[in-house]
């Protein structure tokens, strides 16, 4: 379906009337053709909850003002997944009067103090306007592990989930039997940030496959299966495994390498073999080499 405006609401993608799935989708943007990425309205007694904020403020003032009648009346508190860019660049709506808590994990708050985010920032801002009104807006409330919030017959479980990067952070509505997976997992495969993240996001997936959600929703490829939290374990074991089988070879060569994908025997098109929708080849094959790459490094480092 083609939208006439950048931010729109996907009624299909919602499980629950409680909740309500928001995207943003780039155009004109060069490299960032195309991308598409979700925020959340989840809706309680007492609280309103953003998951997100999108790319820029203006995203969010678009999704606060089509659920302005819902929200009214209810304390709105806003929740970052990751610091990463398309997630939290909207945070910036939150400030002066319209101030509200913004909770995530304590890395999350970190990432975004750092000289790398300014400076993140101000390249976007250089080369493209839309990015002008974005300012850097840090998590007010933090955490490490786990925090819940109960609301009346609505609880939030907000759990720390690394792997696509360290600040991850996934939602567990239990009463709806959702997981708001944001990056953690991805369609049509999740992106490991660098070694450390690498035998974290086995641990994550573990974890997250045992909730045994009956929807799931991440931020990046519009599906709600629990089956892609499946597919993803699947991926990454076959990634595995096929490391494992070069390892003693990496290991007598003992140098950095390139194209680590072809090389053990896994390129992309097998990866992309069953897929079913189109899928940005440009991007994502250059994610599973990355993911290749930091799969090599952890495993050569044991
Ligand atoms: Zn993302």
């Amino acid at each position: 379906m083609k939208h006439d405006v950048d931010v729109y609401e996907v009624p299909e993608m919602s499980p629950d009337p409680r909740v309500r799935v928001f995207r943003r989708t780039l155009s004109g943007l060069e490299d960032l053709e195309g991308m598409e990425v979700d925020a959340y309205l989840v809706l309680g007694e007492r609280y309103a909850f953003i998951f997100d904020t999108l790319v820029c403020p203006a995203d969010i003032a678009a999704v606060m003002a089509i659920c302005a009648p819902d929200i009214k009346g209810k304390q709105v508190l806003c929740v970052n997944s990751h610091a990463d860019w398309d997630h939290i660049w909207g945070n910036g709506y939150f400030s002066g009067p319209r101030s509200v808590p913004i909770l995530a994990h304590s890395h999350c708050r970190e990432r975004i103090n750092a000289e790398e985010a300014r400076q993140q920032l101000g390249k976007y801002q250089a080369r493209y306007p839309l990015f002008r009104d974005v300012t850097l807006m840090a998590p007010s409330i933090t955490f490490n592990e786990r925090l819940v919030i109960n609301d009346n017959n609505l609880t939030i479980e907000l759990l720390h989930a690394p792997g696509h990067c360290q600040d991850q952070i996934v939602a567990w509505l239990p009463e709806i039997s959702l997981l708001l997976a944001f990056d953690a997992i991805e369609k049509p495969l999740p992106s490991i940030e660098d070694s450390t993240c690498a035998p974290l996001i086995f641990s994550t997936l573990k974890r997250l496959a045992a909730l045994n959600a009956q929807y799931v929703l991440c931020s990046h490829g519009s599906t709600t299966s629990p089956a892609l939290i499946h597919e993803n374990q699947a991926y990454l074991d076959r990634l595995a495994s096929r490391v494992e089988l070069y390892l003693p070879a990496f290991k007598l060569a003992g140098a950095d390498f390139e194209h680590v994908a072809e090389s053990i025997g896994y390129p992309f098109d097998e990866v992309i073999a069953n897929a079913t929708e189109t899928v940005d080849h440009a991007y994502y094959s250059w994610v599973h080499e990355h993911n290749a790459r930091a799969v090599l490094r952890w495993r050569m480092q044991e």
